[in-house]
């Protein structure tokens, strides 16, 4: 008898494959800085920030430290003070809603759609008051969520701010336009994992208000107007020089990972459909395409079901296994928000391994894995 054939494992996000290709880029780049010296707001910086607001069409980029820091140095710059109310979802990673804390506001917790995982902005107008000052969305999975909708919202209450979290929606469009150029605020994390990530921890501000732009950059720097001149509170949130070259390196070749990962959720979708595997898929809205940050479906029996890919080499993750109104840190003060669909969503949602050097034929293995893991 033949012994088996090995088992290769899959990385569930491709970053060596990357790197392989943007090597020469990334490298010149990085050469680059290491010759001027000019580790913290070196030429890169303001070359990045360029970049960056021309390809969204936002008139200013602000980077900073990472997607985290961009939610806060946003919150500041809308002045929030304790009671002022956000309006956000609960299903999103922890940093949404722990920078609106965090910057001395307070979360109310408005449930998603449970086909597109978004909030649902049907929900958001009851849940304003005299004291909502924002309403935070968030772009799951890479899917800009219903943001003209929320914008109307928010213009009809006159004086509410609209701060996108385009952590994983950087690089999608919707009905013509640019996510992080959608609201009063487009803030996006450069987290290696992310649609655009780079070496360490990065993050950028999108913004066409000139006044909140100033006030993020004088944020950024200790609220810092001019040398040794703090007329605000600000924190060290900057992205360093290095961080910005890297991102400028991988821009050679985002136009095409952006359109790789588009084709890579269709096909995903139709390979799903084709093998009638009995998973559910994320809706995406006509108006709209997902980058798939993560490709995310649907399914019963989750951890069997995860238990067997890896039986099979093939890694899954949950994004996420619980919202944030069920967080230790929230359930006290938040656990009542009435988000079923939250609380339903996070006991199915399964990623599957995705990023633009992934191959066909490895995507179809994980399908083929996936229908066998599901109808046993
Ligand atoms: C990743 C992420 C963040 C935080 O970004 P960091 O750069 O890791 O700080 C915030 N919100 C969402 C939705 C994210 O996915």
């Amino acid at each position: 008898m033949n012994a088996p054939e090995p088992i290769k494992a899959m990385d569930f996000i491709d970053l060596k494959s990357q790197y392989a290709a943007l090597r020469d880029d990334v490298n010149r780049r990085i050469q680059r800085v290491l010759d001027h010296g000019q580790y913290i707001m070196g030429p890169e910086v303001a070359e990045l920030e360029q970049a960056l607001a021309a390809r969204t069409g936002a008139a200013h980029c602000i980077t900073v430290a990472s997607g985290t820091e961009a939610l806060l140095i946003t919150l500041m710059a809308l002045g929030l003070k304790a009671g002022d109310e956000v309006i956000t979802t609960p299903f999103t990673f922890i940093a949404t809603a722990e920078m609106i804390v965090l910057a001395g506001g307070t979360p109310v917790f408005v449930d998603v759609d449970p086909a597109s995982c978004n909030i649902d902005a049907t929900l958001i107008e009851a849940r304003i008051t005299a004291r909502t000052k924002a309403i935070m969305p968030v772009g799951l999975y890479g899917q800009v969520a219903d943001m003209d909708e929320i914008n109307a919202i928010a213009a009809r209450h006159g004086g509410i701010a609209v701060i996108e979290d385009a952590a994983q929606s950087f690089g999608a469009s919707y009905k013509g336009r640019q996510s992080c150029n959608l609201s009063t605020f487009g803030c996006t994390s450069f987290f290696p994992s992310k649609p655009l990530g780079c070496y360490g921890d990065g993050g950028a501000i999108f913004t066409s208000d000139a006044a909140l732009a100033q006030a993020c950059r004088e944020i950024r720097v200790h609220g810092q107007s001019r040398r040794y001149e703090h007329t605000r509170l600000g924190v060290g949130g900057r992205m360093d020089t290095l961080q910005c070259a890297v991102v400028l390196g991988k821009l050679t070749r985002f136009d095409w990972e952006i359109a790789r990962r588009i084709a890579l959720g269709e096909r995903y979708s139709e390979l799903l459909r084709a093998a009638d595997v009995p998973a559910q898929l994320l809706a995406v809205g006509d108006d709209r395409d997902c980058v798939w940050a993560q490709f995310t479906v649907f399914v019963d029996r989750r951890a069997q079901v995860q238990q067997c890919l890896q039986a099979q080499g093939i890694p899954t993750a949950v994004h996420y296994p619980k919202p944030l109104h069920r967080q230790p840190v929230f359930a006290e003060v938040y656990g009542n928000s009435p988000c079923p669909h939250s609380d339903a969503v996070a006991q199915r949602v399964l990623s599957l391994p995705m990023s633009a050097d992934l191959s066909d034929s490895d995507q179809q293995r994980v399908v083929e894995a996936l229908a066998s893991a599901l109808m046993r």
